[in-house]
């Protein structure tokens, strides 16, 4: 089958228009990201057979990798989410994070694959993974979509992983700059004016 069904998105990049005008670089492309996704399903697929695991998300950023994850997973599968306020930057990197919506799941003797967008520091994964831990599940492992490696303070075993990226704010595939780019189906660097004209905003 090679028609319009089986392409990874109704829209080409450029169908974004005002939302692409904005970006600078294109990192890595749709296609990039859904055969990706659709190896990591693949592994966890056969990882966790018959081990009914659940996917755990934080809202909101997690939702588009999340949604395209749980399709390439072939077994059963429960998924469930949990939201966390942002704090200000100084108090993250405390390691602090405010839970804003807990599970609606017990995770108590079940097989956890915590999803996440990306990890930078890793002080907010490690918070999170500390407090899922303490209600005991049979297991507790991490899917990361993207990674930035050098920016990372605390060592976490991520048991798979997307893509690696640079040390660089990044938008696109969930990731946001003032809640703006989440819908963008690749991920990609903004263009410089796009800080200043948010700059300027500001200072209106
Ligand atoms: P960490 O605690 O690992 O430093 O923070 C991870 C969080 O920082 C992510 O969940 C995400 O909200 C935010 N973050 C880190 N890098 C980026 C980025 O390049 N773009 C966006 N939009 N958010 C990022």
């Amino acid at each position: 089958m090679n028609d319009d069904r089986t392409r990874v998105c109704w829209y080409t990049p450029e169908s974004y228009g005002e939302l692409t005008e904005g970006i600078r670089e294109v990192l890595i492309s749709a296609e990039e990201i859904r055969d990706r996704v659709f190896e990591l399903g693949r592994a966890i697929s056969t990882d966790y057979a018959g081990r009914n695991p659940i996917l755990v998300g934080v809202l909101k950023g997690v939702v588009p990798f999340i949604a395209d994850l749980l399709r390439a997973i072939t077994i059963p599968v429960e998924i469930d989410f949990m939201a966390i306020a942002s704090y200000s930057s100084e108090v993250r990197d405390r390691g602090m994070v405010r839970l804003e919506k807990d599970l609606s799941l017990s995770i108590t003797g079940r097989h956890i694959l915590f999803v996440e967008d990306i990890i930078d520091t890793g002080l907010t994964l490690n918070y999170l993974l500390r407090l899922l831990r303490a209600r005991d599940p049979e297991s507790l492992e991490v899917c990361v979509l993207l990674d930035k490696p050098q920016r990372r303070l605390i060592d976490i075993p991520l048991r798979y992983k997307g893509f690696d990226l640079p040390d660089r704010l990044v938008v696109g595939c969930g990731l946001d700059f003032r809640e703006r780019y989440r819908n963008l189906p690749f991920v990609g660097l903004l263009k410089p004016e796009v800080f200043q004209n948010d700059i300027d905003d500001q200072g209106r």
